[in-house]
């Protein structure tokens, strides 16, 4: 990882980057979808659980770099037990983060604030985003009646 990277930021991602939370494989997933980000080779799987609009329990296989398998394991961590609603506006608060905009929220974002560093190597914000977009997607898929993924049930 870039040693450009504050000392903190960069603790708490490599600490993500060994341990990822939340690596696991869910048995018969609400939502299943796959994300890949050629520039990078990343490559992840997230599925989630859900139960009156409340994610329930979230998994995030991720095959990629660090900032990457950071983000994810950042995301599993963090919207366990949220609502459809707050984890879009998590999406929404982590995507501005990482592009160096304004935050305009007072959420607690607690580790997250890790992947403001990220902002400094544009080609790394894609690593960072892949989970967030890859969850998002299928929250609006399975939001509008439709699977991404037909989930075998097997
Ligand atoms: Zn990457």
């Amino acid at each position: 990882m870039d040693s450009n990277l504050n000392d903190l930021y960069r603790d708490i991602l490599m600490d993500h980057y060994k341990y990822p939370r939340g690596k696991k494989t869910l048995d018969n997933p609400d939502l299943e979808n796959q994300g890949q980000n050629p520039l990078c080779g990343d490559s992840l799987t997230v599925q989630a659980r859900i139960n009156n609009s409340v994610i329930e329990d979230i998994g995030v296989s991720c095959v990629g770099c660090a900032i990457c398998t950071a983000s994810s394991s950042m995301l599993a961590d963090i919207i366990k037990g949220k609502t459809l609603d707050e984890v879009k506006e998590i999406a929404r608060v982590v995507k501005h983060l990482l592009k160096g905009d304004k935050v305009d929220s007072d959420m607690d974002l607690g580790d997250l604030e890790a992947l403001e560093g990220v902002k400094k190597f544009p080609v790394r914000i894609k690593c960072a985003l892949l989970s967030w977009t890859t969850l998002i997607d299928s929250i609006e898929s399975w939001e509008s009646g439709r699977k991404l993924r037909v989930v075998s049930t097997e």
